[in-house]
C-alpha cells in the first residue's frame, strides 16, 4: 500500500464553527467573516502554489453561490474541490432523506462552481459517527468516492475510538465507503488527534510531524491527513462572544499558522485526497472493513 500525506482545507466563514451555534452573529460580522474566508483562502492557494503542493478543499455549498469564482481558482489551481455539506450543519440534524437533499445541493453548486466532478466528502464537526453511521448509505448512493469524516478518537464532540486509523471500508446499513480518517499519534495507549485544531496551533508542531512520521513508517503505511480552516489563519478577525474554554480553544494559537504549515510544506509531500483514494483502489490492497451501524 502507499504512504501518503494530504494537507485538507475546510473552507467555511468563521462563524459556521461549531462553538458557535446558537450565537446571534449580527450581518456585518457575517460579512466581514466572509470577505476574510475568501481572503485567506486565496493566501493559502499562493502558499501552496509556492511550496508546488496540491491539496484538497472541502468548501461548504453555499460559498459555491456566495463565492463561484473562488471555488472555480481552487479547482484551476490543480487542487481538488471536496463538498464540506451545504451550510455546514452536523449530520446528527438530519434523517437520511434530508442528508441526502443537502449533498446533492452541496454537490450540484460545487461542480457547476468547480467545473469538477466533487467525490469526496467531509462532515461538519466530524460527525460521520456510530449513531450517524446511515451517512455512509448516503454517500455512496449520492456518487462520492470517499469520505473523510470518521476521527478514530475519543473526544467530547465527535470520535468513533474503535474505528481504524488507516484507511479503510466504512460498512453502512447496504453500502460501503472508501474512509481516508484525519491523522492520529499511538502514544501512552491514546490515539491522539494530531491531525489538526490544537496539536496545529497550540502544541509544538513534533506531535504533527511525528505522528506523520508514524503513518507512513506503519504496515501498511496510513495516510497522513492534516485539516485546516482558513479562519485559523487570520489573527486580526474580530473575536465571536463564544464561553471562555470555547473562545481559548478557538483562538489559541492563530499568530503561529502560517510559518508552521510553511514547514510542513517544506518537510513533506502532500497529495490530493482524490489521488490517493484512487490509487488504493487500484492497488487492490485489501482494506479493512468496519461497520458503523
Ligand atoms: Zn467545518
Amino acid at each position: 500500500m502507499i504512504a501518503a500525506n494530504v494537507a485538507s482545507f475546510d473552507i467555511e466563514e468563521h462563524h459556521r464553527i461549531e462553538a458557535a451555534v446558537g450565537l446571534t452573529v449580527p450581518a456585518d460580522l457575517k460579512a466581514d467573516y466572509a470577505a476574510r474566508m475568501e481572503t485567506c483562502t486565496r493566501r493559502l492557494l499562493d502558499q501552496l502554489a509556492a511550496a508546488n503542493a496540491r491539496a484538497t478543499f472541502y468548501v461548504v455549498g453555499e460559498i459555491a453561490r456566495t463565492h463561484p469564482k473562488l471555488v472555480a481558482d481552487i479547482a484551476t489551481a490543480g487542487h481538488e474541490v471536496g463538498s464540506h455539506s451545504w451550510d455546514h450543519r452536523r449530520v446528527h440534524r438530519f434523517d437520511p432523506a434530508g442528508f441526502r437533499a443537502d449533498l446533492r445541493s452541496s454537490k450540484d453548486a460545487l461542480e457547476q462552481a468547480a467545473g469538477a466532478p466533487v467525490v469526496g466528502f467531509r462532515a461538519p464537526t466530524f460527525s460521520v459517527m456510530k449513531e450517524t453511521g446511515w451517512a455512509i448509505d448516503v454517500l455512496a448512493e449520492c456518487g462520492f468516492e470517499y469520505d473523510s469524516s470518521i476521527f478514530p478518537v475519543r473526544h467530547d464532540r465527535y470520535g468513533v475510538p474503535d474505528a481504524p486509523r488507516g484507511p479503510f471500508l466504512a460498512v453502512g446499513r447496504e453500502r460501503e465507503i472508501l474512509e481516508l480518517p484525519p491523522l492520529t499519534y499511538r502514544a501512552l495507549g491514546l490515539n491522539l488527534p494530531v491531525a489538526g485544531g490544537g496539536y496545529f496551533r497550540l502544541f509544538p508542531l513534533f506531535m504533527m510531524r511525528a505522528g506523520l512520521r508514524q503513518a507512513a513508517r506503519a504496515t501498511p503505511p496510513r495516510v497522513g491527513m492534516l485539516y485546516f480552516h482558513p479562519w485559523e489563519f487570520d489573527p486580526t478577525q474580530p473575536r465571536l462572544p463564544l464561553k471562555r474554554l470555547a473562545r481559548w480553544r478557538t483562538y489559541v494559537g492563530v499568530g503561529r499558522t502560517t510559518a508552521r504549515l510553511g514547514a510542513l510544506l517544506k518537510g513533506f509531500t502532500f497529495r490530493r485526497a482524490v489521488d490517493v483514494a484512487r490509487d488504493l483502489r487500484a492497488s487492490g490492497a485489501a482494506l479493512p472493513r468496519f461497520t458503523l451501524v
